[in-house]
């Protein structure tokens, strides 16, 4: 067995993005001794990718809004299926999440006046989006991580050591949550470049993974959105829930075939582009659902005077929540009224100067102009739905971030489940990192220095087993399972092309159990997945191991999205179209088969999760008081109404 180097902390934030990095800064501020922990480098992480914005109720743009009017958006858009407690935390505290970004260095877009500038997103009903042009996620990032070094030299300072009291270990997987019975010791992880394995002790750990998009082929994910953190904390023993919802972007590019999937970000309908479809038709005006009726404009004429005069004219259909308008792409494409290569057309070029476009939008001008030969000041995108991000995550308490049923454990940020309910509006997830990193990293800190007095053991042969589990897919040759070894990048293959095809945007009941039996069939064949070679930088075998997470939450998707017998947000079933109050109350919960946590041992024919229901709180009175009666009676069950 090889030697483990151990180390102790105080807190273990795993993931260095919006909501990692954001975690870690208020641990350390506490006082907690705090490591980080990565697979990319250093701000390499996903958040780094986000364009439009951080949504904020800071009424710079239109004096009415307020986090009340932010709450009710949100809760809008999620399908009322929201942990209320979470959207009403994060509206109140999105704009403070903001200005503090700001005294750390961020420069945002400025309105005339010198204000923080707001954009108009989908489903935000006055423009609330702070944003630096198409680039925001990269400004958050790098003005995290110069907070993280402003820390650094400050410890330094006192203690002549830059990482005495914050450490980032970067390009490192945690392949396991380690765990003293029932409450977590520290974590497993390993060294993609060398291959060594190393043990951070540590009695609070923060996932802040990011999300599961890797699982699908069409994604605008990158490569580390393969749900490690989702898998580490149910392996943990903590539950995931509502799973079954997983945003499609309406507009990924579609052409060539190398860019599938790439985001076309909402800015440019914010902006002012239009979906139009081969008949060259202003589709989204067919696609208005009567829950959202009285609030978009029914004609163009109305729609475009709302650009210049939002508080007499309705929103265009273009802004629909993002489930609503990847649908009617959907459907328009199925109706033969796509573009040549399988989308709709997305048109800036008729709505503004070229200049404007290439100032407000950089980014999609590059990306078109660069990998499709594209000019969007002069003609339209070809776009359509790409799997885009999750709403199903851990299990949290809303207030502390506190993963259910496992002392030590916290997620924030896009493995954290509950905030967005069924679908997420665009830039809730840049403020909901920043809010749920903070107070996670404020709660793991505060437990942490509760449990210093009796610190959880590590151990041994967890750590055994954990090393044992990561060097499998070198002797899977010699393990006498029946069969060659398999390759995990053909594996991964078919894996995202049955999560596409049969728990894609579109459900059927007759096709998930369809991929509930071929995941049966590619986690038997996963484990014997080999790789040839030895540890040092070897992309196969972290794949290897990555597959492991993938299946499993690919099968927590494809149960749950079986079992709600409804269409709601990112769920929809061709087979139960409705939205069905009778759900509005209902939350999934996965967990997995073997309490134990070893993934053997679970009955194939169950597979490895088991599914429970859940009724949700009831929403606070005065939360509820800020609807209409009539727009709560298109969401609540009778029952919920009259109580
Ligand atoms: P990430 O930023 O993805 O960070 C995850 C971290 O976890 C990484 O450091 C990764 O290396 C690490 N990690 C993962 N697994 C392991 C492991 N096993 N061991 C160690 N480390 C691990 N949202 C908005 O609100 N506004 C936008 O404008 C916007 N634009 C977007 C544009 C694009 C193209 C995409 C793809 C998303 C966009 N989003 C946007 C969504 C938003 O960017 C993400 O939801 C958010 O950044 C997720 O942040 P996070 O901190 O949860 O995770």
């Amino acid at each position: 067995m090889s030697v483990v180097d151990r180390q102790e902390w105080d807190v273990v934030v795993v993931g260095a993005g919006g909501a990692g990095l954001r975690a870690a800064i208020e641990a350390r501020e506490r006082g907690a001794r705090t490591a980080v922990i990565c697979k990319s480098l250093f701000g390499k992480a996903h958040t780094v990718m986000a364009e439009g914005g951080i949504a904020a109720a800071m009424a710079n743009a239109n004096e009415h809004d307020s986090w009340q009017v932010h709450f009710r958006d949100t809760l809008r858009g999620g399908k009322f299926l929201n942990q209320w407690r979470m959207a009403e935390l994060h509206a109140r505290e999105a704009p403070d999440r903001v200005w503090e970004l700001e005294t750390w260095g961020a420069l945002f877009d400025r309105t005339k006046d010198g204000r923080i500038s707001q954009r108009n997103f989908g489903g935000h009903e006055y423009p609330r989006l702070a944003h630096v042009g198409d680039r925001t996620g990269l400004e958050l990032i790098r003005t995290l991580q110069q907070r993280i070094v402003a820390l650094q030299q400050e410890d330094e300072k006192e203690t002549g050591d830059y990482e005495s009291r914050l450490k980032v270990f970067q390009e490192c997987t945690v392949t396991r949550v380690l765990k003293d019975g029932e409450r977590v010791s520290g974590v497993f992880a390993y060294d993609r470049e060398t291959g060594r394995f190393f043990v951070l002790e540590a009695p609070a750990v923060v996932v802040a993974t990011g999300g599961i998009g890797k699982s699908f082929k069409v994604t605008s994910n990158s490569w580390e959105y393969t749900g490690d953190g989702h898998a580490l904390a149910l392996l943990a023993g903590a539950p995931l829930l509502n799973m079954e919802f997983v945003q499609f972007h309406p507009t990924g590019m579609v052409w060539p075939p190398s860019v599938k999937g790439i985001l076309v970000t909402e800015s440019v309908r914010g902006d002012g582009g239009v979906l139009r479809n081969s008949e060259g038709k202003r589709f989204m005006f067919d696609y208005v659902p009567d829950v959202f009726k009285e609030k978009y404009a029914e004609s163009e004429d109305e729609a475009d005077r709302w650009y210049d005069a939002p508080d007499s004219n309705r929103r265009p259909p273009e802004l629909l929540p993002r489930d609503e308008v990847a649908r009617a792409i959907n459907a328009e494409v199925k109706a033969g009224r796509g573009s040549p290569h399988g989308g709709v057309f997305l048109d800036v070029s008729t709505r503004m100067p070229a200049e404007v476009i290439r100032r407000r939008l950089p980014s999609m001008y590059h990306q078109f102009k660069e990998l499709a030969d594209v000019d969007i000041t002069a003609e339209a995108m070809e776009v359509g739905p790409t799997c885009h991000y999750v709403m199903g995550g851990v299990a949290v308490d809303s207030d502390t971030a506190a993963a259910r049923g496992v002392p030590g454990l916290y997620a924030a940020g896009e493995v954290a489940g509950g905030m967005h309910g069924s679908n997420r509006l665009g830039g809730n997830s840049l403020s909901d990192l920043l809010v749920f990193g903070r107070r996670a990293g404020r709660h793991a800190a505060d437990y942490a220095q509760r449990a210093a007095g009796g610190r959880p053991r590590v151990d041994d042969a967890q750590v055994n087993t954990a090393s044992a589990e990561a060097l499998r897919p070198f002797s899977a040759e010699t393990e006498g399972e029946a069969g060659p070894p398999e390759n995990p990048y053909t594996l991964h293959q078919e894996l995202q092309q049955t999560m596409n095809d049969l728990v894609g945007i579109i459900r059927r009941e007759g096709e998930m159990e369809q991929a509930l039996q071929r995941l049966a069939g590619l986690r038997a064949r996963a484990r014997r997945a080999g790789v040839e070679g030895h540890r040092q930088f070897n992309p196969g075998w972290h794949l290897a191991l990555d597959l492991r997470n993938m299946l499993l939450v690919s099968e927590c998707v494809a149960r749950a999205a079986l079992e709600r017998t409804e269409s709601r947000g990112g769920h929809t079933r061709e087979d139960c179209p409705a939205m069905d109050r009778a759900w509005r109350n209902v939350n999934l919960l996965c967990t997995l088969a073997d309490p134990t946590g070893h993934l053997a041992a679970a009955d194939p024919g169950r597979g490895q999760i088991r599914l429970t229901r859940e009724t949700t709180e009831p929403i606070r009175p005065d939360l509820l008081a800020l609807f209409e009666k009539e727009e709560l009676v298109k969401y609540l069950a009778e029952e919920e109404l009259y109580e």
